[in-house]
């Protein structure tokens, strides 16, 4: 977890590298159905290009066989979901139905003044559409509120570790192995 420009594309890429696991990403597989022109795509791309959230069954269906896959094979690295309290509980209840847990939480913490920064400077490297910066406050804004709630949730079952991702990616990526560990 943690809010847009904190990071989190960059480090799941290098933790399911390192750890030899699926590196599985809700907002570029969003993505990709808009580019695509799928059904999906059409119905999610209005809320990607505001910032706002796409509905939690979309998600899901999207990510469920490909989180399924890993499960059974090496495990996961989840970036960008859940990104609520609700899609945490079915997350939860999927997991136990499935018969495999969820061993850490990470949270990615930067102050929101680094993010903006962060984010518009992505938007001229890659050109996302959803980098501009009112989208931007926007993004920030729907974090805040639906996300930043899921630190307590995984904090009261033991498996909040919390970040600091204002540094240099590598200090990042190390202390995220660390606490993990490994
Ligand atoms: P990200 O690449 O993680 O910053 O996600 C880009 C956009 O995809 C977000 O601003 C949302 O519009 C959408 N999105 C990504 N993950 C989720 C999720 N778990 N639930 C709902 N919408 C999501």
């Amino acid at each position: 977890m943690g809010p847009p420009g904190s990071g989190k594309g960059t480090q799941g890429e290098r933790l399911a590298e390192l750890l030899h696991v699926e590196h599985i990403a809700a907002g570029d597989l969003l993505r990709r159905e808009v580019e695509r022109g799928t059904d999906v795509g059409s119905q999610v791309a209005d809320s990607l290009a505001k910032g706002e959230l796409v509905a939690d069954s979309l998600v899901i269906d999207l990510l469920l066989p490909k989180v399924e896959a890993a499960a059974g094979d090496n495990g996961f690295v989840l970036d960008g979901f859940p990104r609520s309290v609700a899609q945490a509980r079915t997350a939860q209840h999927l997991a136990e139905e499935g018969g495999f847990s969820l061993d850490a939480a990470i949270y990615l913490e930067v102050s929101r003044d680094k993010l903006v920064e962060r984010i518009l400077k992505r938007a001229s490297l890659e050109g996302r559409a959803d980098d501009t910066e009112e989208v931007v406050h926007n993004r920030l804004n729907v974090f805040e509120e639906a996300t930043g709630p899921l630190g307590d949730f995984y904090r009261n079952q033991g498996l909040l570790h919390v970040v600091d991702a204002d540094r240099d990616p590598d200090a990042v990526t190390a202390d995220i192995l660390a606490d993990l560990g490994v």
